[in-house]
């Protein structure tokens, strides 16, 4: 249950903080948060370099105080990449040469803990990269020049960034190996397809490979009332509040007994903490870093959402990542006692008004609850337990296929010039979250609005409630492998799944 390292970069306005976040987030297209018109003020996001994953943050979308001067707000900025950070990059201008503000942020950063790589931005050409020396006066022994625009040099500092963030976990590990485990596994099950040979599964199960509690993630806005459900979910159930082993920061984890198990309550420190830290602007934004942080290490994000105050913008980016992350998501709508005037219409029009605000949460669950008064602060639980079964569940590759055969009968991909694009077969590659992998003569030529619809089918068909599913596309000739003649290994186990 590690959470994923955190990198954050940190400078003073134009410097080029955002063009180095996104070309570090690289290609990787934020669909979900297109959808949520918030794009441009992303400042979070899951990225990859030598196959470690980290979470990057972009603290000058922080946005302090509207009101602070640009000393004050980047020493803020750096205040919060120490707190939270794995390694920081410290963005400066080398067209610009040094600033007070840069001098302001160093000192600050001179005391963090964790590595601080100096990367003098803007050194677009040689004679640039001279200008970099300059920051030596910072009083790191090394500084980087790059071109976040060009991309010059931008590897080079990530290679050594990457080696110094802290050790890979084994949970980490363990993803990374599996993601492999289910590509391999796919192509044989392909193979089988393609011969002819129906793969022989069990009907429908849930994949028991991780196994473990139920973790939940409760995220949300400061005053939605996440504390008050929290006290409310203790006062109902078992509770044992536990220090996470091996965590270094305050992360508190909240057990509850929960049926004939228990349900974990990720990073509780963090909702108990409220008051410590700034209030405002400043509040919101550290929350969402925390957030990010819990909904890595949990199976299930539960968005609360203030009745009154309806959904914002912070929550889309929120429920956004826990979609990119793979996560399940249940809608709690809090403060239903203050509601006015309810009728029994008024709930399905709330549902309605969320649907269309953040349509990329059409699967996700919604529940009205009152943290106050008790009432439905239990369904909370059940649906998130709900959602944490349907994310690990599998459908045989025979099912699959007639969704799929059915789906393109009754619309086939649209051609892309006078070629139409051919389906040839899919199969559920792994679970949490659900991962289907489609085989095709021309994978790039499959629309994305046509990905969206076999998606939707699956959605009609199988359910799966609660959770984002993936769809990967890949290539496949149309030439028919003989018979017998790609078979699985001896033993022929499921990947991360029963075959008895
Ligand atoms: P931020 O305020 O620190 O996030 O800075 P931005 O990323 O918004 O960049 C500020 C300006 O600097 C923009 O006009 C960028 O295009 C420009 N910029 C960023 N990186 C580079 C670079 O490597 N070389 C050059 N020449 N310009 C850059
Ligand atoms: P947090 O910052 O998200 O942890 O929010 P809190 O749990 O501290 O709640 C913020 C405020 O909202 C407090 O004054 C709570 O008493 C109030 N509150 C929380 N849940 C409810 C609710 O369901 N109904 C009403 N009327 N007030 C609530």
């Amino acid at each position: 249950m590690a959470t994923l390292p955190v990198i954050a970069i940190v400078g003073r306005p134009n410097v080029g903080k955002s063009t180095l976040f996104n070309r570090l987030v690289g290609a990787r297209t934020a669909i979900v948060e297109d959808q949520a018109r918030t794009t441009r003020d992303r400042i979070y996001a899951d990225a990859e370099w030598n196959g470690r994953r980290f979470l990057v943050v972009d603290t000058g979308g922080l946005e302090i105080e509207p009101g602070d001067s640009i000393e004050t707000g980047v020493q803020e900025q750096a205040r919060i990449a120490i707190a939270e950070a794995d390694a920081i990059v410290f963005v400066v201008d080398a067209a610009a040469g040094l600033t007070p503000a840069d001098e302001e942020a160093a000192g600050v950063l001179r005391s963090a803990s964790a590595p601080v790589f100096v990367a003098a931005n803007k050194a677009d050409n040689a004679r640039r990269e001279l200008d970099a020396a300059e920051f030596w006066s910072l009083g790191w022994s090394e500084t980087w020049a790059i071109s976040a625009l060009h991309g010059r040099g931008v590897a080079d500092m990530l290679d050594a960034i990457v080696a110094a963030l802290p050790p890979e976990s084994a949970d980490e590990a363990a993803r990374r190996a599996r993601t492999a485990a289910e590509e391999r596994e796919a192509a044989l099950i392909a193979d089988e397809l393609a011969a002819g040979v129906e793969p022989d599964e069990p009907a429908a199960w849930v994949d028991e490979a991780q196994p473990g509690p139920v973790t939940i993630a409760l995220v949300g806005r400061p005053n939605v009332g996440k504390s008050s459900l929290l006290n409310t979910l203790v006062g109902h159930q078992r509770a044992i509040v536990s220090p996470i082993p091996g965590t270094t920061r305050d992360a508190i984890d909240t057990r509850l007994g929960y049926g004939q198990g228990e349900v974990v309550l990720v990073d509780t420190a963090g909702i108990r903490r409220r008051g410590k830290v700034a209030s405002g602007p400043a509040e919101d934004r550290w929350s969402t870093l925390r957030a990010l942080k819990a909904i890595d290490r949990a199976d299930v994000a539960v968005l609360v959402i203030d009745a009154v105050e309806g959904l914002t913008a912070q929550d889309a980016h929120v429920a956004g990542y826990a979609v990119e992350a793979g996560k399940g998501i249940v809608l709690a709508i809090n403060k239903w006692d203050l509601v006015e005037g309810k009728t029994d219409r008024s709930f399905d029009r709330y549902v309605g008004w969320i649907r269309r605000e953040v349509p990329f949460l059409d699967f996700a669950p919604v529940v009205s609850l009152s943290a106050k008064t008790g009432q439905r602060a239990d369904r909370v639980l059940e649906l998130a337990v709900d959602v944490w079964g349907e994310r690990r569940r599998r459908i045989p590759t025979g099912e699959l296929n007639r969704i799929l055969a059915d789906a393109v009968a009754r619309q086939p991909p649209p051609a892309v010039r006078t070629r139409r694009p051919r389906l040839y077969f899919a199969t559920q590659a792994g679970v949490a979250p659900p991962t289907f992998v489609f085989f095709a003569n021309d994978a790039s030529a499959i629309h994305f609005s046509y990905r969206r619809y076999l998606e939707n089918r699956i959605r009609d068909a199988a359910g799966f409630m609660g959770t984002p599913i993936r769809l990967v596309f890949r290539n496949r000739g149309a030439e028919r492998p003989r018979r017998g003649g790609a078979r699985r290994g001896a033993g022929g186990s499921r990947v991360g799944g029963r075959r008895d």
